[in-house]
């Protein structure tokens, strides 16, 4: 009789357990905020066993990064930042003045996890830009209202090549800098190409798409050269950083900061100086 009831007591506590572990269990799967820190929570062993995980140096996650455009391990989950931002954002730290001397720069395009470090900086007066609303100024940068000589650092990646009129958009950014002021530029460049590839008599987004790159809103294909000589044109003095080289590959590699693409593009960073008078 005693030992039936030990026994009892003894499947009751053991079914009471499995259900409170079981519900232990389901509790912590279904927690709302489990999906979006699932990225974070990969531990520093799995870094060094799983290459396809890096660590964002914009959001700071550490995670599997993701396929964009046939480019593997490009996109970070947690604030998208792909390959080029994390390469502009270690550039930005380690190579320039930009976290240190009071400057005031302005930068067209960003995305949200760059405005959120830049705005952060103590010493930058830090303005974003766009054709279309959004940011703090809405400036069509082929007719910038901006005061000559009125910025230090202008920031446009990615940009002049959804503008038609680029030498004009070029020579905006020379007028509204500073002397001894520059920009930080960037534009997909195919390496092999010789000159610039451009007709304004396509238009409609399809035939964009064929001719430029696959992207319907692009309107040109630029070569190194012929972007390097219109910056010249508009007087600035020119230097393209290949900046992955310059770099210790496993710094690249943690931060995931260059392209896997098959064909991948030039990743050159062009700096454009406007000489000081
Ligand atoms: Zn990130």
């Amino acid at each position: 009789m005693r030992s039936q009831l030990q026994t009892r007591v003894a499947l009751g506590m053991i079914v009471t357990l499995s259900v409170l572990l079981l519900m232990l269990w389901v509790l912590q799967r279904n927690t709302p905020a489990d999906r979006e820190t699932a990225v974070m929570r990969t531990s520093a062993a799995d870094v060094q066993e799983d290459p396809a995980v890096h660590t964002c140096n914009l959001c700071g996650a550490t995670a599997r990064f993701t396929e964009f455009n046939n480019r593997p391990e490009a996109t970070c989950p947690n604030c998208k930042s792909r390959e080029r931002h994390r390469l502009l954002m270690h550039y930005m730290r380690n190579e320039t003045r930009l976290f240190h001397d009071k400057l005031d720069m302005l930068h067209f395009s960003p995305i949200g996890p760059e405005k959120d470090i830049l705005r952060n900086a103590p010493n930058l007066h830090y303005v974003t830009a766009d054709y279309s609303q959004g940011e703090d100024l809405r400036l069509d940068l082929t007719s910038v209202e901006q005061p000559d000589a009125s910025w230090d650092v202008i920031v446009a990646y990615h940009v002049l090549e959804h503008i038609v009129e680029d030498q004009k958009a070029i020579h905006e950014m020379y007028r509204i800098l500073r002397p001894g002021g520059q920009a930080i530029l960037q534009v997909p460049l195919e390496p092999g190409r010789k000159t610039i590839y451009e007709d304004t008599a396509i238009v409609s987004p399809k035939e964009r798409a064929r001719h430029f790159g696959g992207h319907a809103d692009h309107v040109r294909l630029y070569s190194a050269g012929g972007f390097k000589q219109r910056l010249e044109a508009a007087g600035f003095v020119v230097e393209a950083v290949d900046y992955v080289a310059r770099l210790d590959p496993s710094v690249v590699e943690r931060h995931a900061m260059r392209s896997k693409a098959k064909k991948p593009d030039i990743e050159d960073i062009w700096i454009a100086r406007k000489p000081a008078r």
